[in-house]
């Protein structure tokens, strides 16, 4: 069994800033993280290995920067970790992207379940899993909260929906997304920390991972940003303070002003 964790390095912000040229992220001089979702999906990867056996590997589409956080996951007990960097991957959408890392799991090969988190903090479009599971045919269960089990052609999990769970069973290979109920991440050890720093991050460009050099970077990226703004705040808000009863008076008042009392 071969189990493999996409993981997406993100701004370690909420005050995201766009280049208004390019409409990319700026990510030069931002402070960066592992995406908070990838940690589980690394967790659960390591479990599986503890359950069932097999190795562990991690990857990420990326600047050089973002080797560490496949270091990161190396120190968390993670086998093996590939980076894609290439200037051909830049300004992918994701499309692109997943194909891109599709193109690297086909290389890795001999692969059991691919594990995404369930959305990246600052895309958060939760796309890539599944359109990795298209690029790869394989099935894709999104938004699991459970492994019940896996056998050798077989996974059994249980899938968190909105207001019910889905308990389901899919032929293997397959890729999951991951909630964060699936597990408890771990930290890292000191020995982990140490076999992170001595690690080899081998980086993988786009000769190294072959394909279609049509369907990599902005030229595979059909999505085009047109414009990006913040929405206007056109008011602000006010703090109240004091009793229960005169809370509930201002709040009475002002709905009555705005004609909703
Ligand atoms: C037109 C366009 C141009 C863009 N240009 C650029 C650009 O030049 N530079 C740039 O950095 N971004 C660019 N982006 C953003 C980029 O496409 C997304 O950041 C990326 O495809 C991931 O999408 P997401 O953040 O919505 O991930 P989601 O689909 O929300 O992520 C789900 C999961 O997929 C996995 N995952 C996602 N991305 C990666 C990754 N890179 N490596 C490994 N695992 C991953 C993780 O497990 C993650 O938890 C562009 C987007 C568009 C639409």
């Amino acid at each position: 069994m071969k189990y493999i964790v996409c993981i997406k390095q993100v701004p370690d912000t909420m005050d995201v800033k766009v280049d208004p040229e390019t409409k990319r992220i700026v990510r030069e001089g931002v402070p960066s993280i592992m995406n908070p979702y990838d940690y589980y999906a690394v967790e659960e990867a390591l479990r599986l290995k503890e359950r069932f056996g097999g190795t562990t590997v991690a990857i990420s589409m990326g600047p050089l920067q973002a080797e560490a956080v496949l270091r990161e996951a190396i120190s968390l007990g993670i086998d093996e970790a590939y980076l894609l960097s290439d200037r051909a991957f830049a300004g992918s959408d994701t499309l692109a992207t997943s194909y891109t890392l599709s193109q690297a799991i086909k290389k890795i090969g001999d692969f059991s379940i691919i594990l995404c988190g369930r959305e990246a903090m600052d895309g958060s479009t939760g796309q890539v899993g599944p359109e990795l599971a298209e690029h790869l045919e394989i099935p894709i269960i999104t938004y699991v909260s459970k492994i019940v089990n896996v056998s050798e052609n077989q996974l059994e999990c249980v899938r968190l929906l909105e207001d019910h769970y889905e308990s389901l069973k899919s032929p293997l290979p397959a890729v999951i997304t991951v909630v964060k109920e699936i597990n408890e991440p771990r930290l890292p050890s000191l020995k982990g920390m140490l076999k992170a720093k001595k690690a080899t991050v081998p980086v993988w460009t786009k000769s190294d991972i072959g394909g279609n050099d049509a369907q990599y970077g902005q030229d595979g990226s059909p999505t085009k940003v047109v414009e990006i703004w913040r929405p206007e705040i056109k008011k602000e808000g006010k703090i109240v303070s004091g009793e229960p009863d005169q809370l509930a008076e201002v709040i009475y008042q002002a709905l009555k002003k705005l004609g909703a009392a």
